[in-house]
């Protein structure tokens, strides 16, 4: 949540490399952004509510010839206060000397405030970052260096934060601070960048550090020096991403999430590359390999996840249990890090989230890893806090993923648990036949999802049309696919803002069938699998009520299409992989209804993507 950039270097417009950088975190929080530099020996300060692209306007007549060789910027999601100009970042000392941008949360700020009131601070802001920028003043002036300053601050605060703080009189060195909130280093040619994640540093470097938890870097063009907070050195090492900078642009999409729709059958091929053993019928996962190890221990697995993580951590149940052999829970991750979690060390605890920095993943694959289990990450972004510290994983590879609705990495990351339980399952009860009808198969989905793509996207274009001014939604699924009509509902309330649910499709009798009248769309997966003729039964239950259904089928069906309004074929795989190929339609579907309401699809209203807080 909330990007922050900050740059040192030679770049004659140090401001320029900010504002495109904040613009590639844009989807972590965009309410507001502000930017800071040097000009005559002063901050320059200049911020805007909304979008990065009104700051941008604000600041593209500045004379970058008397701009300082640094500059930060910060793009918020107001926690503390208010979206107003005082409240947006950078947000400077008393004396005018300190500067920072902040990404987190400050729990103890107001017991700081009162104590730098009585000293004669004066507030001009209600965040509670504002208070961290006059505390470092406060120990300049006790005579402390910028550093120790910095240093003694941090831990006076309780909460969460990444920070990047210039000093006017020492404006060879920014500070980066982190607790809670990622913090990146790019690694340049006499240059550095500091950025809340990898996306705004890989147009100028690919060498990257990675802040732990508790570490402080001090930062110069062609010098980064780690500390911890108690002022001791700490050795980095220089990880090197691979993503491409191309992969960072809309190319000839509106936007970005369609393009990230339509890149799925390459994010797909890129999960599965080298991975797939046909013969075999296995896969090779050399991230998890020490898995091997614990194999016949293993009591169950437990997915954890948020959004559309969670759902496929649910698909993971069913696969899991039924391919694994093995039992398996899932849980949303903010549930399961403040109950008392039943995991032991015979339990497996997979932490599954796109950016890897998922607050409430990662506290609660802590809180597994206090209670003694095997950890593992499955996550996008290489290096990222979860990948590091669950100690095993897999990579789904699905690229840079900025659209806030998850798309190529919800498709990935089954994937990756399909393989995951492909893995367990070949040790424990899953047969080489068995297991070679699913990886080769597995092979074919991209073409598949290729083919999904083009066939579906014109007929769920006309759907949209039909029922955009439609005030609730249903979507119903069975079995692998009842997590599909939760993400399929999940998608559409995110970014056209029309109430959805995802239900058991048996389970709409129980209660939600009381909803369904003509107005009521009902959008039912119908694809051919075990629970097949049971789903007729359900349209029925809706027909008899006078709901619109909308069926997602296979391409040979015969019955569920002549029972449904209106039909959307999606081409035949075995019932394992179907959730893959079923969400496309129902990602096209929420795609065009909210593009037909006029939304900002990319950047839908309070929703921030890699969701740093608590
Ligand atoms: N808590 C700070 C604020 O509300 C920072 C929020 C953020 O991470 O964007 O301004």
């Amino acid at each position: 949540m909330c990007g922050i950039v900050g740059y040192i270097g030679v770049k004659s417009n140090p401001l320029e490399v900010v504002i495109e950088g904040l613009k590639q975190l844009e989807y972590r929080g965009y309410d507001s952004a502000g930017v800071a530099f040097i000009e005559d020996s002063k901050f320059r300060i200049y911020k805007e509510v909304g979008k990065i692209s009104n700051l941008e306007a604000k600041v593209k007549n500045i004379d970058f010839s008397k701009v300082s060789n640094l500059a930060i910027g910060h793009t918020r999601w107001a926690t503390h206060g208010g979206v107003t100009v005082p409240n947006a970042h950078p947000h400077i000392s008393n004396s005018g000397e300190i500067i920072l941008v902040h990404n987190g949360v400050i729990e103890n700020y107001s017991v700081l405030k009162e104590m730098l009131v009585r000293k004669g601070y004066y507030f001009y802001s209600q965040t509670d970052t504002e208070v961290i920028v006059n505390l470092i003043e406060e120990h300049i002036k006790e005579d402390n260096t910028f550093e120790d300053a910095v240093i003694l601050s941090v831990k006076e605060l309780s909460g969460t934060f990444g920070l990047v703080i210039s000093y006017l009189k020492e404006p060879d060195k920014l500070i980066a601070v982190r607790k809670g909130s990622p913090i990146v280093v790019g690694v340049g040619d006499n240059e550095s960048i500091i950025a809340s994640d990898i996306n705004a540093i890989v147009k100028h470097t690919k060498n990257v550090i990675y802040l732990e938890d508790g570490e402080i870097a001090i930062v110069r063009k062609d010098d980064i020096k780690t500390k911890d907070f108690a002022g001791e050195d700490v050795k980095k090492d220089v990880f090197v991403v691979d993503w491409e900078i191309e992969s960072l642009n809309k190319g000839n999409y509106p936007h970005y999430m369609l393009k990230e729709i339509f890149e799925q059958p390459v994010a797909i091929e890129n999960c599965i590359r080298g991975r797939l053993l046909e013969d075999e019928g296995a896969v090779k996962l050399g991230g998890i390999a020490k898995l091997e190890n614990y194999i016949h221990k293993i009591r169950k697995f437990v997915f954890i996840g948020c959004g559309t993580a969670y759902y496929a951590g649910m698909v993971g149940k069913y696969v899991m249990e039924n391919i694994g052999g093995i039992l398996t829970e899932v849980d949303y991750a903010s549930e399961f890090r403040y109950r008392n979690p039943m995991v032991s060390p015979r339990d497996v605890v997979v932490a599954v989230s796109q950016s890897g920095e998922t607050m409430d993943t990662l506290e609660a694959l802590r809180e597994a890893k206090r209670k003694g289990s095997i950890t593992m990450g499955i996550v996008n972004v290489v290096g990222s806090t979860i990948a590091r510290e669950a100690g095993m994983g897999i990579y789904i590879h699905a690229g840079p993923e900025i659209g806030v609705a998850s798309t190529k990495a919800f498709t990935n990351m089954m994937v990756a648990i399909i393989m995951l339980s492909v893995f367990v399952g070949r040790r424990k009860r899953l047969g080489i036949f068995e297991g070679r009808e699913i990886v080769s198969n597995l092979k074919k989905i991209p073409e598949l999802v290729e083919y999904t793509l083009n066939t579906t996207n014109k007929i769920t274009n006309d759907i949209a049309k039909e029922f955009y001014k439609s005030r609730n939604f249903l979507y119903l699924g069975r079995h692998y696919n009842y997590p599909i009509a939760l993400e399929g509902a999940l998608k559409l309330k995110e970014i056209s803002y029309i109430h959805a649910e995802g239900y058991p499709a048996a389970e709409m009798k129980h209660g939600p069938i009381a909803l369904i009248d003509e107005n009521m769309p009902v959008v039912v997966i119908a694809t051919k699998g075990s629970i097949y003729s049971k789903i007729i039964s359900n349209i029925q239950e809706v027909k008899a009520r006078g709901g619109k259904v909308i069926s997602i089928v296979n391409e040979d069906d015969k019955e569920i299409s002549k029972i449904s309004d209106y039909v959307v074929t999606v081409p035949n795989t075995i019932e394992v992989l179907s959730p893959i190929i079923n969400v496309i339609p129902l990602q096209l579907l929420a795609y065009h209804i909210a593009t037909i309401k006029g939304l900002d699809v990319d950047k839908p209203r309070n929703l921030a993507k890699s969701v740093t807080v608590e």
